[in-house]
C-alpha cells in the first residue's frame, strides 16, 4: 500500500459505519463505493489520534479512543497483532481510558487499516478527535448506580461524532458521565461533567463546567431524559460564543460567568434547569480507593468484575492477547479500560473469579492493591519525549522495588516535566524530575496551587524511597 499524504485520509482508510446504510464491509459494492469517497483533510493538532499519528523519540504514536472504555476481545487482539507487526510492540492504557501504540515505524497506513478493519475507528473521519466521554468501567452493571449511564452515553457519543459543528471541538475537549456507580473517576476535570442525583427519591442529572464532581457542587440540573439534549445544548452554546483560541470551556468562563452561560443554556432548552439549593449544595460521595483493582461484585447476583493494573500504564501485545482471551473464556468477550491505567474483566461467574484474576496475574496485571507499582504512573519520560528530563519510567521501577521491599504502598505520579502528562488529576505525591535521575517532592495540599507542598529538593530516587518510607511509618505510628 503507498503511503498517504501526511494529514489526508485515504479511502480506503475511511471507516465503513460512516458509510450510508444498508452497506457494509461484506457487500461487494463498498470497493467501489469506497472509491468514490474523496481524501478528507485532518486538522492539525499535536494530539494523537486513530487517523493522525504523531512523532515522538521512540516511533509514531496513535489514540484510539474507545467508546466508555470498551473493547471486545477481537479488536483487543487487532490492536496487538499491529502493535507487534507495525510498531515495537508498546501498547499503552491512558487515563482517558483508551489506548495507544507507541514506536510505529513507516507501515502508518497498514497499522490504520488493521485498526478500521477491527472497527476501532470513528463513525466519521472528521470526529475521531472528538469521541471524549469518560464512563465508569462498571456502566450497567454497579450495585451503586442510579441508572444504567450506557443509553444515554451512547447518545451522547452519537451526536458528538455525528454533528459536524461539534467536530471544531478541541481535541481536549471532554466530557464525564457519572451515574452514581461505585467504581468512577470522580477526580478529572472535564469542560462538562454530569453526576446522577437523588432529591426527594427523583433522579436528576446535575452538571457542572470545566471542573470535577470531586470537588465541586452541580451549577443546575435537569430531569434524566433531557439529558442528551443537555449537552446538546451545551456544546452548541460553547462553540457559538467560544473564539477560536478559546479551546476549553474555563477560557470561555472567564469572560462569561457561568450565571450567564446558565440564563443562555435554559432559552434553549424545553425541560427546566433546576437549581434549587438541595443541587447546588449536593456533593457526590467519594468512592472507594483502589476498587478497580481485584474483585468488584456486580448488582447482577453471582457475576464479579477482575480487575488489574497495567503496570506503569504499559502492556506488551501478549498481556493484551492473554486478558483478551480471558475475556471470552470467563467473562462477556470484551475488557473495560480505566482511568486508573487498569484494565477489568466483567461479567465473570463468582465461583471462576479466583482462577480468572491469578490468569490476570499471570499475564502480568497488578491485581493487589499493596503491590507498591500498581500505586506508581510516570510519564513517558525522557526515553521517548523530548520534553523530558529524567528517565520517570525506570525511576518509577526503581521506587517501586524500594517501597516494596519496606512494605510500604503510595500513590506517586513521576513526573518528567511539568506538564504532567501521565496525570489528569494532582496525585497525592507528585516526583517532578529536575534533571537526570533527580525530583523535587511534593505533597498534595487542596489550599496549595500545583502539585501541593514542596517536601525535598533535587533528591535521588533513593533518597525519595527513605522519605516516603519514613514518612509512612510515622502516619501510621501511634
Ligand atoms: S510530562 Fe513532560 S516529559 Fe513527561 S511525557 Fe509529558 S511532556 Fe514528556
Amino acid at each position: 500500500m503507498a503511503p498517504a499524504k501526511a494529514g489526508i485520509i485515504r479511502p480506503s482508510q475511511i471507516p465503513v459505519s460512516a458509510l450510508p446504510s444498508p452497506i457494509t464491509s461484506g457487500d461487494p459494492l463498498t470497493e467501489p463505493l469506497f472509491a468514490r469517497i474523496p481524501a478528507m483533510p485532518l486538522r492539525p493538532s499535536a494530539c494523537p489520534g486513530l487517523l493522525r499519528i504523531v512523532p515522538a523519540l521512540d516511533g509514531g504514536i496513535c489514540r484510539i479512543k474507545l467508546p466508555g472504555g470498551l473493547i471486545t476481545a477481537a479488536q483487543a487482539i487487532a490492536v496487538a497483532e499491529a502493535a507487534e507487526r507495525f510498531a515495537g510492540g508498546v501498547i499503552e492504557a491512558t487515563n482517558r481510558s483508551n489506548l495507544q501504540i507507541r514506536g510505529i515505524g513507516t507501515e502508518h497506513d497498514q497499522l490504520i487499516a488493521t485498526l478500521l478493519d477491527a472497527g476501532l475507528g470513528p463513525k466519521n473521519p472528521a470526529s475521531d478527535d472528538v469521541r471524549n466521554l469518560m464512563l465508569s468501567p462498571t456502566a450497567g452493571m454497579d450495585a451503586l448506580q442510579s441508572f444504567d449511564a450506557r443509553p444515554l452515553a451512547a447518545q451522547i457519543l452519537g451526536s458528538l461524532e455525528t454533528h459536524p459543528r461539534f467536530h471544531e471541538l478541541s481535541p481536549k475537549f471532554a466530557l464525564s458521565l457519572d451515574a452514581g456507580e461505585g467504581l468512577a473517576m470522580l477526580e478529572h476535570p472535564h469542560d462538562l461533567w454530569l453526576s446522577a442525583l437523588n432529591v426527594n427519591g427523583e433522579t436528576l442529572l446535575g452538571f457542572g463546567l470545566a471542573g470535577c464532581p470531586a470537588t465541586q457542587s452541580p451549577l443546575a440540573a435537569v430531569a434524566l431524559e433531557a439529558g442528551h439534549a443537555l449537552v446538546v445544548a451545551v456544546l452548541e452554546l460553547f462553540l457559538e460564543y467560544a473564539r477560536p483560541e478559546q479551546t476549553r470551556m474555563r477560557h470561555l468562563l472567564q469572560e462569561m460567568p457561568a450565571s450567564q452561560f446558565l440564563e443562555r443554556l435554559s432559552k434553549r432548552l424545553q425541560h427546566p434547569l433546576r437549581h434549587d439549593q438541595r443541587i447546588t449544595t449536593w456533593r457526590r460521595a467519594p468512592t472507594q480507593l483502589n476498587s478497580h483493582i481485584g474483585l468488584y461484585p456486580q448488582r447482577q447476583s453471582g457475576l464479579v468484575s477482575v480487575g488489574g493494573v497495567v503496570p506503569l500504564g504499559r502492556l506488551s501485545p501478549s498481556m493484551l492477547r492473554s486478558a483478551a482471551t480471558l475475556s471470552v473464556e470467563r467473562g462477556d468477550g470484551s475488557l473495560a479500560m480505566t482511568p486508573w491505567q487498569s484494565l477489568m474483566v466483567r461479567n465473570v461467574r463468582c465461583e471462576r473469579a479466583g482462577s480468572a484474576l491469578e490468569r490476570l496475574r499471570a499475564a502480568g496485571l497488578l491485581c493487589d492493591a499493596d503491590q507498591a507499582l500498581s500505586q506508581l504512573i510516570a510519564c513517558t519520560g525522557s526515553a521517548a519525549c523530548g520534553k523530558g528530563l529524567s528517565d520517570t519510567k525506570a525511576q518509577a521501577l526503581q521506587l517501586a522495588a524500594y517501597l516494596q521491599h519496606a512494605g510500604v504502598s503510595q500513590a506517586v505520579h513521576l513526573s518528567g516535566c511539568n506538564r504532567a502528562c501521565a496525570a489528569a488529576h494532582v496525585a497525592p505525591i507528585t516526583l517532578l524530575a529536575v534533571s537526570a535521575g533527580r525530583y523535587d517532592l511534593y505533597f498534595r495540599d487542596a489550599a496549595q496551587p500545583g502539585f501541593g507542598v514542596l517536601r525535598g529538593r533535587d533528591l535521588t530516587i533513593e533518597a525519595v524511597g527513605a522519605m516516603l518510607t519514613a514518612d509512612s511509618r510515622s502516619n501510621t505510628d501511634d
